[in-house]
């Protein structure tokens, strides 16, 4: 059976950039199971994956649009250092919850110059074309309860 909405598919990835380093992989630990079809993937991985089989592998390459989104520079602002107060560990990497102009969502400080610091609210690979090598792995359909869920439960999944 090919994958169709409402398969659950695992599936064995490597991410690379288009530098060829790799930014993530399930290689060496288990693969990933997602349902298809409801956005739990990036939607130009889901889109290529559409209509595989066990056994298939394939390599796409999404670009931003289809993947984390393209790079948005309102997402950057500066802050005063002391707006920051009750966060003790302030340096380049940190992640932050913050309020923004957007609304509440994840910011990572990448700059810090004297008592301003630099937080950045896109998701770090927004921008970044998506060079994935798959490997389906297995495949199945889904019950009942991961449909009104919305994602798969069991193993390779998670429950609540
Ligand atoms: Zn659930």
């Amino acid at each position: 059976m090919p994958i169709a909405k409402d398969s659950v598919v695992s599936i064995h990835y490597t991410l690379k950039d288009d530098a060829g380093e790799v930014l993530d992989t399930s290689v060496s630990a288990e693969p990933l199971t997602y349902l298809h079809g409801h956005g739990n993937l990036v939607q130009g991985l889901e889109r290529a994956l559409e209509g595989k089989s066990v056994g298939d592998k394939i390599e796409v390459k999404v670009p931003p649009g289809e993947g984390y989104g393209e790079y948005d520079k309102q997402l950057v602002q500066r802050v005063a250092r002391r707006s920051l107060k009750g966060i003790s560990d302030v340096r380049v990497g940190t992640q932050l919850h913050a309020q923004t102009e957007h609304g509440a969502r994840v910011v990572t400080v990448t700059q810090i110059q004297s008592d301003m610091v630099t937080i950045d609210g896109n998701h770090p690979l927004a921008g970044k074309s998506l060079n994935f090598e798959v490997a389906v792995t297995d495949l199945r359909d889904a019950t009942a309860e991961e449909l009104t869920h919305g994602h798969v439960h069991g193993p390779g999944g998670h429950h609540h």
